[in-house]
């Protein structure tokens, strides 16, 4: 079950999308009205998971949508949304940025593992940061395939 919410700000010509849930087969989202808009800001921060059914719907749902003249902007993108804009690029739609994203990191110390929250404006894929243990204070890692997962920011950054 996905939820969602939208505001629009005349001043900023900005429409920010949130969601909350799923995107799977029950997903229902209208066609949103994009006049006038600049941007079109998604916030996937709540988005629990991702399927197959979901993808193709988002993909219906973006094209219900007229995005000709919008800048769209994700943001807070957990590693199944990162994953699904490595493997489409329309699932981001032209001209899309990724403004923020999490991904998977790991504690070779105690092995705690958590997802870490980033800016993508800041990040700089040739120097992937440490990140310190919230449980035992040693570095955490990033845990994946650096080259793979690091992907969109070639195109969406
Ligand atoms: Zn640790």
């Amino acid at each position: 079950m996905l939820t969602f919410s939208n505001k629009t700000d005349h001043v900023t010509k900005t429409l920010e999308l949130t969601l909350e849930g799923a995107i799977d087969d029950d997903m229902a989202l209208p066609a949103l009205d994009l006049t006038g808009i600049a941007h079109f800001t998604i916030d996937f921060d709540l988005v629990a998971a991702i399927n197959s059914m979901g993808v193709k719907k988002w993909m219906l749902f973006l094209n219900s949508s007229n995005l000709d003249k919008v800048h769209v902007i994700f943001k807070n993108c957990h590693p199944a949304i990162i994953e699904q804009i490595n493997l489409s690029k329309s699932f981001l739609p032209n001209h899309g940025k990724v403004e923020s994203f999490y991904a998977d990191y790991i504690c070779e110390s105690c092995d705690h593992d958590q997802e870490v929250h980033f800016r993508s404006v800041s990040f700089d894929t040739d120097n992937i940061p440490d990140h310190p243990c919230p449980k035992c204070q040693a570095n955490m890692e990033f845990d994946g395939d650096e080259d793979y997962y690091f992907m969109f920011l070639e195109f969406a950054q």
